[in-house]
């Protein structure tokens, strides 16, 4: 993709732990997709690429032992062969912290990007990965445009008193404070609601992302009220592998009893959740086909969790309009709605949808309107 002739295009990278997603557009016209993908198991010996022409079928590339730079050269080289010529103008990034800076997407030149290296000890387990593609596109692209798109920043209006931990205050100011996350997924949410004529500014919404990770946002008025995640993207459901809410009296007393920290954040980052409930999986398929009970008992604790949470939200918002359901749980396991429903019935909520997030295209937009500007 860096012959000087033809097409201009974007690319939106979405760089996770092990996974990539990536999407290409024309320049000027980033509603229509002309390659997608996304590169699985990074880092493993099972790494493989899935590129895909809309209209046909997946085409799927193993790539044993690749790491992230090479999944990201996978990526252009699929590109070159489905679109030789093209030349990318832009390439924007999800990033998952902009700290209290930066609430709307960014040329990142090396002013930003320092700033968002300083941010890495607030997320350490994910914001070295989106940074890791910027590099790798900046090498692979170098007369590209790199662009951050930040999942923190549709959460920025949220009003101090849920911004703000009961702690000293010097905490909040030194950035000690719920972010929240999934904003880019929330971001798309609100698109479709829109483009679908949902009216939007005069409901109270709950966007329930129901993933691996899983948090849910109240959306008021079209606007990030307040949301399950915090200052790291640990805290509220119960996720695949994350503990969500947890009483901060245990990680004390694991600490006082020795525990180390990598330790730790193994624990409540890698071992918990579905996981560590269940002793089984982190999948929601696998547990929903289990007869283990402690596979019931896991998928329960993730029902309540969650239940719990969206009636949280409805109180912050003065009552509750609609939830809307996405993510790969949220999307897929009709099972889990219901039993969420259910639990949230006495609210009376009027509305329940399922829609598709599209965080890729919310990038895609996101590099047209910055290098437009
Ligand atoms: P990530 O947060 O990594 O992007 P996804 O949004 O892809 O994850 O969600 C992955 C989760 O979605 C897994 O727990 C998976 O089991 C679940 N899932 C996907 N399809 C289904 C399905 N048909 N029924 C139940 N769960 C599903």
């Amino acid at each position: 993709m860096r012959g000087a002739t033809g097409r201009e295009v974007l690319l939106a990278l979405n760089v996770g732990s092990s996974s990539l997603k990536f999407a290409i557009a024309a320049e000027g016209a980033p509603d229509t997709l002309l390659l997608s993908g996304n590169a699985e198991r990074i880092g493993s010996g099972a790494a493989f690429l899935k590129v895909a022409v809309p209209g046909s079928a997946a085409r799927k590339t193993e790539l044993p032992g690749a790491d992230h730079a090479r999944a990201v050269r996978a990526v252009a080289e699929a590109g070159e062969g489905a679109l030789g010529g093209a030349r990318v103008v832009a390439v924007g990034h999800r990033i998952v912290h902009g700290g209290v800076g930066f609430t709307e997407p960014v040329r990142l030149d090396a002013d930003a990007i320092r700033a968002l290296e300083a941010l890495i000890p607030l997320a350490p387990l994910h914001q070295p990965m989106g940074l890791q593609g910027v590099r790798v596109a900046q090498a692979l692209f170098p007369r590209a445009v790199q662009i951050g798109c930040f999942d923190t920043a549709f959460h920025a209006d949220q009003p101090w008193v849920q911004a703000a931990f009961a702690l000293p205050r010097a905490f909040y100011d030194a950035g000690i404070r719920r972010y929240g996350f999934h904003g880019l997924s929330c971001q798309s949410i609100r698109r479709t609601l829109l483009a679908e004529g949902y009216p939007v500014e005069a409901r109270r919404v709950v966007i329930a992302h129901l993933g691996n990770g899983c948090s849910v946002t109240a959306m008021h008025g079209g606007v990030g009220v307040a949301s399950s995640m915090g200052f790291s993207t640990l805290d509220g459901l119960t996720m695949g592998t994350r503990t969500g809410r947890i009483d901060p009296g245990v990680l004390i007393h694991l600490l006082r009893e020795g525990y180390a920290m990598p330790d730790l954040e193994d624990l409540l980052y890698r071992k918990s959740g579905l996981l560590g409930l269940s002793g089984l999986s982190n999948d929601m398929r696998d547990l929903l086909a289990s007869e283990a009970p402690a596979a019931a008992d896991a998928v329960a604790h993730f029902v309540a969790r969650a239940v719990e949470e969206i009636c949280r939200l409805a109180g912050v918002m003065g009552g509750l309009d609609a939830v809307v359901f996405c993510g790969g749980i949220g999307e897929n396991a009709g099972v889990i709605r219901d039993r969420i429903a259910d639990g949230i019935a006495f609210l009376g909520v009027p509305e329940l949808l399922v829609r598709e997030t599209r965080e890729e295209h919310e990038i895609l937009l996101a590099a047209q309107e910055t290098t437009a500007r």
